[in-house]
């Protein structure tokens, strides 16, 4: 029964908890509907006592594979029989593969969407040798700094609240990372050419972004990673000073198709109606 299940229909899903704001399920049904294939992508909330359990009967059960999202992103890693380059670097996974042999190969696509996302707008965008300022050290920080330096950025500056944070990630990531206080004089803005929140500041129901961005250059790319609501205050702000902006969206878009193809066998496209069914 469940070899005809395996073979008939393809499975998949996003694990956390909670998940209710989880726009991945709207994203992968839609995809699903476009190519016409015959697989489900289904949300599945598991607390962390349960998760090692619910991710291994996923595998018995013939999943391709999952999702993975808070609060499971780095404990995930000890379920793993192998682990990709990129989510060894970053210490955490967001998209499980399960082969049919039953091995979980476990990846992280973030930093993949976020660069991707900026190529999107602004496909001359030129990272090699350029400083990129980071408000933010949480997990999301984390996978973008790895993939800004594979990038060639030249130099990360991290501010955070919590300055302990930022320091530890920094030491991690090596001597091109550094850190300065989350209230350092913006002047440290002038010559950056990519600015970005990683901080939940400006997200429905948290406080706004208040940093002046105003010694920021003109050929500065702001990012802002929050999607919800999805011209934030920071990205005002950058509008305003007549810089290029990147709205969060596009990140959540593009983390999200490596595991699309990888489970149902198709390369998603990104098209402008995707963006507007999230955004509703
Ligand atoms: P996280 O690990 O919980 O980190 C939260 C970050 O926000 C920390 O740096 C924290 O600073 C900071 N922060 C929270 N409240 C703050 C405040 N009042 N003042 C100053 N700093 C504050 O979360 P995450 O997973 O990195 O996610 C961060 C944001 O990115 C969220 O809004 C999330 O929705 C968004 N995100 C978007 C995408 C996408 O695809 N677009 C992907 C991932 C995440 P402390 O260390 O001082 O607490």
């Amino acid at each position: 029964m469940i070899k005809e299940l395996k073979e008939q229909i393809s499975l998949a899903g996003v694990i956390g908890y909670p998940l209710k704001h989880s726009k991945s399920p709207i994203l992968h049904k839609y995809w699903l509907e476009k190519y016409q294939i015959n697989g489900y992508y289904i949300p599945i909330e598991l607390s962390t006592s349960n998760f090692k359990d619910g991710i291994l009967a996923l595998v018995k059960l013939g999943f391709r594979g999952v999702n993975i999202t808070i609060p499971h992103k780095v404990h995930v890693l000890e379920l793993a029989d192998s682990i990709t380059d990129r989510a060894a670097i970053i210490g955490a996974a967001n998209t499980l593969y399960f082969s049919a042999s039953g091995k979980i190969t476990a990846d992280n696509t973030d930093g993949f969407g976020f660069i991707k996302n900026i190529y999107d707008w602004y496909p001359y965008w030129k990272p090699k040798g350029s400083k990129a300022i980071i408000f933010g050290a949480g997990g999301a920080s984390r996978a973008i700094i790895v993939s800004l330096l594979e990038s060639g950025v030249d130099r990360v500056i991290i501010l955070n609240r919590t300055r302990v944070k930022a320091q530890s990630l920094a030491e991690s990531l090596g001597a091109r990372v550094q850190v300065v206080d989350w209230n350092v004089d913006m002047e440290i803005l002038r010559d950056a050419g990519l600015i970005v929140n990683t901080t939940s500041l400006g997200m429905i129901g948290q406080s706004e972004f208040s940093h002046q961005l105003d010694p920021v250059n003109k050929s500065c790319i702001a990012v802002d990673l929050v999607y919800n609501p999805i011209e934030t205050g920071f990205l005002k702000q950058a509008k305003k000073l007549g810089l290029r902006t990147v709205d969060g969206i596009g990140m959540l878009i593009n983390q999200a198709v490596p595991g699309f193809e990888g489970w149902f066998g198709k390369k998603p496209a990104i098209t402008t109606d995707i963006r507007q069914l999230l955004l509703k």
